[in-house]
């Protein structure tokens, strides 16, 4: 795969005209975070993020009470939502119905989640210009309660060296929770059936080798001590955490791209959160970060 040099560039918080009822709720209450902190922090990172999130069907974790009350992932149009920034997408269905999805493209949509309680966005692997052809390829990494960050951060640069063999870029994503994603981005042109397969062959054949570090499969019995390559994330309708996501959990930590150097010396996979806006926008524009996620390539016959 070629590396493209272009990598999207930060933007100065753009103007948003969604109106954010209760700023001064407090989400996450471990650290103080307010609603509008929230709103605040999506309208910051919107110029990085959105090269990510715009565009594609998404599916929203929404807690209105705060991350430590009752929350909900939503995958379909409610119709609730503040203007016209939050768009919807006629999706067909396995059964022949069609269902709205829900997509954005600016920061208005982002803020307009936020200001319905979403915290977490969570993206399909395809545009909705190319919803069948997936542009990117993920390996969710789920490590074992009793495993430590290091392991993880092993078996996440053995992905991207066994990709690599197969002449395949990969990228690094903190999930912001106990995980690595490692992230293939592709040219849309195979389809949801065929990236399926190369990434249950793939994660399969690893397990294979290495059954004491690996496990494909979703068993929680068979996790014991190992990581599960959760490659279900590459099926048609699934979706995974998209870049600069804040994830409902104590401290609001974040998702965040890495470089193969950087993740070296990373401790955890909630390095950053919502409070580095800042630190992240500038991280974006990073010699480490150049072409991050960018790669013109197509799968290679397993
Ligand atoms: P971690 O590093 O802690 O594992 P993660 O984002 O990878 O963080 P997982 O639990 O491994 O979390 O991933 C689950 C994936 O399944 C999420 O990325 C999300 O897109 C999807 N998901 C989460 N909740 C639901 C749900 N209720 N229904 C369907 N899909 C969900
Ligand atoms: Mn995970
Ligand atoms: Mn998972």
């Amino acid at each position: 795969g070629e590396v493209v040099a272009e990598t999207p560039v930060a933007l100065d918080a753009p103007e948003i005209h969604i109106k954010v009822s209760s700023r001064d709720r407090v989400i996450f209450p471990e650290s103080n975070i307010t609603k509008g902190e929230l709103a605040d922090y999506y309208a910051a990172v919107s110029g990085i993020m959105l090269p990510w999130a715009g565009n594609r069907p998404i599916s929203l974790v929404r807690c209105p009470q705060g991350r430590a009350k009752a929350c909900f992932f939503q995958k379909h149009d409610a119709g609730s939502f503040q203007g016209d920034h939050v768009h919807k997408v006629p999706i067909r269905e396995k059964d022949g119905s069609s269902e709205d999805y829900l997509y954005v493209d600016d920061a208005d949509g982002l803020v307009a989640c936020v200001q319905m309680g979403t915290i977490e966005f969570h993206g399909w692997g395809s545009s909705v210009e190319t919803l069948e052809q997936p542009d990117r390829m993920v390996f969710d990494l789920d490590p074992d309660e009793e495993l430590g960050f290091d392991v993880v951060k092993k078996a996440a640069v053995d992905l991207k060296e066994h990709l690599a063999e197969l002449g395949l870029v990969s990228f690094a994503l903190l999930s912001g929770g106990k995980g690595v994603h490692v992230v293939v981005p592709l040219t849309p042109k195979a389809e949801w059936p065929a990236v399926k397969d190369f990434a249950d062959r793939f994660a399969r054949a690893l397990g294979e080798v290495e059954p004491d570090r690996f496990v494909a499969t979703m068993s929680k019995a068979k996790r014991k001590g190992r990581i599960f390559i959760d490659w279900l994330r590459n099926q048609r309708g699934s979706t995974a955490v998209l870049p600069y996501v804040a994830r409902a959990r104590p401290g609001a930590p974040v998702a965040a791209p890495v470089s193969w150097s950087e993740l070296r010396e990373i401790e955890t996979a909630g390095r950053w959160s919502v409070r580095d806006a800042a630190e992240l926008i500038a991280r974006a524009a990073s010699r480490d970060l150049a072409g991050w996620g960018v790669a013109d390539q197509v799968l290679p016959d397993l």
